[in-house]
């Protein structure tokens, strides 16, 4: 979070009521969305609504020793983050609060009141190397040098969007705190590695694509049925058990984004200690690098204010924008929007609000919308090309999918990944549910796979949704009549389909090869179950019986591609495709 910047002097205002996180103040000199002090302590705030000579505040912090009576100083400045070198590998409150930061000023990870810490190291010095040169023409946004942040990140030094530009006067190479000025205009604008940017307002940019690149995975169902778009929105709604955090947590691992922002809104304490305990230690197998090299983690428990959980969210997305700006593609994981809008819903009933479905406020939809429409593939405005995909964990009370959080959420986002208890239970993980879930990017994604994986990719995923969907019908049957009263082609339809569930769709996140799939792996493990389907069929029209068919002793072999190192999986399916047409033919 940014000190204020702004040094008017302005008139205290006196606080009148205090409910909650929710404060109003008499006679406050503040616009809205102002960051505000309030109270002896001087907790953080923000101007949520003014009305005549009465402001209201939402506080950031616990307001249990206020009371009314107390100043309230306002900053005349709006929430911002800082914006710069830094952000990488650490840990924030939802203001930006460095959680180590604050720590040590307080002894202690539960934080205390009033205690303010700049977002970025103000001291650190970075090793700056121009991209421009005196006498060239920048304009805002323009790159104009950069500095190695992490081992796996160069941070591109930027002119603020909000400045004219000129002509460079000055620029030179060398250490500098991210305060000092690496660079000079002609029109007097002086560049430094810091920037401020206010969380409520998107980051300008020249232009939104039509996303056409995958953001793959390394999840063969993700990948392979329901991709999502580099710049693409995406929701997962998990019940209790069902494999959210594992899912969260292996996209977080193998996507194939530059830079990670993971947003932890309000999850149980203890949940959220688990990523801030586990993130740091875990590999980055992109770069061989520590994970966090390329991660920003913000963690909102629900032990901490529930307006700070509130503005989590735009934190997170601003800082993703930062990086998108320098051409980064961005994955950002916000863990969980039901517990954000929660927040809305509290604050929204304090405000005393007409209160819209199940107690949210009205705006619920729109809020969603404005959140999940800050993602997208854009042209920046500085030439480059960067991306935010975003991916929202949705937490249904009960596992019911008809909770407005839900619903609202549903109508915005594009791919929907269904984690179900049923599955989870049954121990198929992961568990998303094939029959609920959707990609609506799948036929724009199609020439990127064809290109680049397979011709006929998007018929070989046809082909397992239609086995997939026949199976669906004929599981009915066999519940009510068995196995063996159905025909014996539907019999290898069943068997067919087992593999694609066993072999294809399942994925063991705790195996060193299987947890991350290359989409050329994907294709391959789902056209050797193919082959099988194509050549029992064969042996099947030639009179041979299905038991026959199903005892070969390579078929158990497709179950074990997954597993099979990838340098090693072409000879190795090449091999079990053989055998498989051999141990058929020979039996007819
Ligand atoms: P949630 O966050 O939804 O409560 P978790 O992500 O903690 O659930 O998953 C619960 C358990 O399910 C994990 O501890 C793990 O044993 C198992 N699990 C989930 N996903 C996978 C997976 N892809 N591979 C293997 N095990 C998994």
């Amino acid at each position: 979070m940014s000190q204020a910047t702004d040094t008017t002097v302005r008139e205290d205002g006196v606080i009148e009521s205090v409910s909650g996180p929710v404060v109003t103040a008499k006679n406050l000199d503040a616009k809205m969305n102002d960051v505000v002090y309030v109270g002896e302590e001087g907790l953080m705030g923000e101007v949520i609504e003014i009305e005549g000579a009465i402001t209201t505040i939402q506080v950031y912090e616990e307001t249990s020793a206020v009371s009314p009576g107390e100043p309230v100083e306002g900053t005349g400045s709006p929430l911002s983050v800082d914006l710069g070198p830094g952000m990488l590998d650490s840990i924030y409150d939802g203001v930006q609060r460095p959680l180590d930061v604050l720590e040590e000023k307080m002894g202690s990870a539960f934080l205390d009141r009033g205690v303010d810490a700049p977002g970025i190291d103000l001291e650190k010095t970075w090793e700056f190397t121009p991209e421009v040169e005196e006498g060239d023409e920048v304009e805002a946004g323009d790159i104009v040098g950069s500095v190695p942040e992490t081992p796996s990140i160069d941070h591109k030094v930027m002119v603020p969007p909000d400045y004219e530009g000129g002509e460079v006067v000055a620029i030179e190479s060398g250490n500098f705190n991210v305060e000092e000025t690496v660079a000079e205009l002609d029109n007097g604008e002086e560049i430094q590695m810091r920037q401020e940017w206010p969380v409520r307002s998107a980051r300008p940019t020249e232009d939104k694509q039509t996303p056409t690149e995958p953001l793959t995975s390394g999840q063969r169902i993700l990948d392979g049925l329901f991709p999502l778009a580099k710049g693409g929105t995406a929701a997962i709604p998990g019940p209790f058990g069902s494999g959210k955090t594992v899912t969260q947590q292996s996209l977080a691992k193998f996507a194939d984004a530059d830079i990670v922002v993971y947003i932890g809104c309000g999850e149980r304490g203890n949940e959220m200690t688990e990523v801030i305990d586990d993130f740091p230690d875990l590999p980055d197998p992109q770069t061989g690098n520590a994970l966090m090299a390329r991660t920003c983690l913000i963690a909102n428990t629900s032990n901490m204010p529930v307006a700070a959980r509130e503005s989590c969210v735009y934190t997170g997305i601003t800082i993703a924008e930062h990086y998108r700006d320098m051409g980064y593609d961005v994955a950002l994981m916000a863990d969980s929007t039901s517990r954000w809008a929660e927040a809305m819903r509290e604050i929204s009933s304090r405000l005393e609000e007409m209160p819209g479905e199940e107690g949210y406020p009205a705006y619920l939809a729109a809020r969603l919308s404005q959140f999940y429409e800050r993602a997208g593939y854009f042209d920046n405005i500085n030439g480059t090309e960067g991306s935010i995909s975003a991916i929202g964990a949705v937490s249904p009370p009960g596992g019911d999918f008809s909770e407005p959080v839900t619903q609202n959420t549903l109508r915005i986002v594009k791919t929907f990944w269904a984690l179900d208890s049923d599955l989870a239970e049954k121990r198929h993980f992961p568990a998303i549910d094939w029959n609920d879930s959707y990609s609506l990017y799948r036929d724009q994604l199609d020439p990127w796979f064809v290109e680049n994986v397979a011709d006929d990719w998007p018929e070989q995923r046809q082909w397992a949704i239609d086995v997939l969907d026949e199976d669906g019908e004929l599981q009915e049957v066999v519940q009510l009549v068995g196995k063996d009263a159905l025909p014996e082609d539907q019999q290898l339809t069943l068997e067919v389909a087992r593999f694609i569930k066993e072999a294809w769709l399942q994925q063991n996140a705790l195996h060193d090869v299987d947890r991350y799939c290359p989409p050329e792996k994907t294709y391959r493990i789902l056209g050797a179950i193919r082959t099988f389907n194509d050549e029992a069929t064969d042996a099947l029209e030639a009179g041979v019986p299905i038991d026959e068919i199903t005892a070969i002793d390579a078929a158990p072999r497709l179950n074990r591609i997954g597993t099979t190192p990838d340098d090693e999986v072409d000879d190795f399916v090449d091999d079990l495709e053989a055998d498989i047409a051999e141990q058929l033919r020979s039996l007819y």
